[in-house]
């Protein structure tokens, strides 16, 4: 017992562990003051249809750091969610997302792109999130049926009439939909006819081995079908073959997304046609 005391109070002073504390606060510290001093952007990666016409185009969340470069999402978005730093960061997502649209709304070579945002589980949590998107559309002119927001099935789950309540309202305004990452996480078929729901994106876990794995193939396929049966367009995301794009057309898939038709770039670089 004293011994296993012991090892807990030796833990709890484990210098490396007190270092990954240390970085984190001063991650989290960073990324306020990186808020306000306007580091965070937005790449766009477009999404094509079955002719590789570009349709819309995701936003996707960088932040450049001024000593460490450009920091992934996959770094800081959790770390954001954990600390409640999410919640301004996804109102300054959701109103520079909304002003694009805007923006390419007023071109008529552009007028037509969609634009995707991702929404994390505390900031569709909060009371605020409808009232937070109807501002962004509001105060930009955004067209809400242009806008998506994409959500994850942990983040359904976990208060679902809820989820209905706020998705209902945003839906009455003209928003859609997706569901991301479609297949990683809980999939209950039964919750999915009952949200409102327009898209599914296939994980591009899935999509990676498509063409060696036969079980990727076998979800890749199973989820097109559902799409089709219950209504939903279908996403590919992650396809960087034309091999990948071939199998997922010849099974009905008809919008894509990845690194063979284009990366995540600013908006500057981005290309429509
Ligand atoms: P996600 O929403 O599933 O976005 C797709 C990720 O796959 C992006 O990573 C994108 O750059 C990457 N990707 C696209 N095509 C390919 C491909 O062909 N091959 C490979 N290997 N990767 C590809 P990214 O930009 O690093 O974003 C990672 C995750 O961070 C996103 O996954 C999303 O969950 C989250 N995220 C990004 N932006 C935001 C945001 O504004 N708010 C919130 N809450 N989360 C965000
Ligand atoms: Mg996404
Ligand atoms: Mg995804
Ligand atoms: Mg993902």
């Amino acid at each position: 017992e004293a011994k296993a005391a012991g090892r807990n109070t030796l833990r709890f002073f484990d210098p490396a562990m007190q270092l990954m504390v240390a970085q984190r606060a001063e991650l989290e510290s960073d990324l306020r003051l990186g808020l306000k001093r306007g580091e965070l952007m937005l790449y766009y990666q477009p999404v094509v249809d079955a002719n590789r016409a570009v349709v819309g185009a995701e936003a996707l969340l960088r932040w450049l750091h001024p000593g460490r470069g450009l920091v992934s999402p996959l770094e800081f978005v959790p770390l954001a969610e954990q600390t409640g730093l999410i919640i301004p960061v996804g109102v300054w997502v959701l109103q520079t997302a909304c002003a694009q649209l805007a923006q390419w709304a007023s071109d008529p070579l552009t007028a037509h792109l969609t634009v995707a945002v991702n929404v994390s589980a505390r900031q569709f949590r909060q009371d605020e999130f409808v009232s937070q998107v109807q501002g962004a559309l509001q105060q930009t002119g955004a067209d809400p049926k242009l806008l998506k927001l994409e959500l994850t099935e942990s983040l359904l789950l976990t208060d679902t009439q809820d989820a209905i309540m706020k998705m209902a309202a945003l839906r009455s305004l003209g928003v859609r939909f997706a569901l991301d990452d479609f297949g990683t996480g809980y999939s209950s078929l039964s919750y999915l006819k009952m949200l409102p729901l327009q898209q599914l994106k296939i994980d591009q876990s899935f999509v990676r081995d498509v063409l060696t794995d036969h079980n990727d193939a076998a979800i890749a396929r199973t989820v097109l079908a559902l799409g089709r049966s219950l209504g939903f367009d279908v996403v590919a995301e992650g396809v960087e073959t034309e091999g990948q794009r071939q199998f997922l057309l010849d099974q009905g898939c008809t919008l894509f997304q990845g690194y063979l038709f284009g990366r995540p770039v600013p908006v500057a670089e981005f290309r429509f046609n």
